[in-house]
């Protein structure tokens, strides 16, 4: 990766277009399990992101420029998403800050944010949330990092796990948030908040890779 995030506002568009693409799809999950607003509050914070990606794009190094996304995003996603993507972004500034951002070092400032963010929900892998996609992609960035495997192998690799991690909340009895009252019913379907993690960090490797 580059060592400035010139290439930010790029993905940020990825991941604008991506969520605004499976907007109907997603929040159809969310009125299912959740109160349904969950397209709308990610979307309230990346509009604010589009706003401020020049500025992003001329943050002094990558961990300037998360802790620029994690004030941004608590302050405008709101909710448990908001405070659980604020918590991840600000990790991951504190585990980017002073380190050239190489493969090792972002898989394992990865894995910090991933357990800050379980530790701020008090969530484990199993409890179909976000965190059952992010986890397993964290894994696959720790393994592929210690393989020194090739970028596109990387971006291969974490896909799966997202697309795996998301698709393995579907059959998961829901334990957290509104989704909890369902008891039972609420298995067989996937986790809105699983669904859209995936989407974005899919998004991103698409972006990586091209
Ligand atoms: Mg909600």
């Amino acid at each position: 990766m580059q060592s400035t995030p010139s290439i930010l506002p790029d993905l940020i568009d990825a991941v604008a277009a991506t969520i605004e693409s499976h907007a109907e799809e997603v929040t159809q999950l969310d009125q299912t399990l959740g109160d349904g607003d969950h397209v709308t509050n990610l979307q309230r914070g990346l509009k604010k992101l589009m706003e401020q990606k020049e500025a992003l794009a001329a943050a002094e190094d990558w961990s300037a420029a998360m802790q620029k996304i994690a004030m941004s995003v608590m302050s405008t996603v709101g909710g448990a998403s908001g405070s659980l993507y604020g918590t991840l972004f600000m990790a991951l500034s504190k585990g980017l800050k002073g380190k050239p951002v190489d493969l090792p070092t972002f898989a394992r400032a990865f894995a910090e944010a991933v357990d800050a963010v379980k530790k701020r929900g008090r969530t484990e892998v199993g409890e179909k949330t976000m965190v059952d996609t992010l986890a397993p992609v964290a894994d696959a960035l720790l393994t592929a990092a210690d393989a020194s495997l090739p970028l596109a192998q990387v971006l291969h690799q974490v896909r799966q796990a997202a697309e795996k991690g998301m698709e393995s909340t579907r059959d998961m009895l829901a334990t957290k948030g509104r989704a909890s009252y369902m008891g039972e019913r609420s298995r067989g379907i996937i986790d809105a908040g699983a669904r859209t993690s995936q989407l974005m960090i899919c998004a991103i490797a698409d972006r990586l890779g091209a």
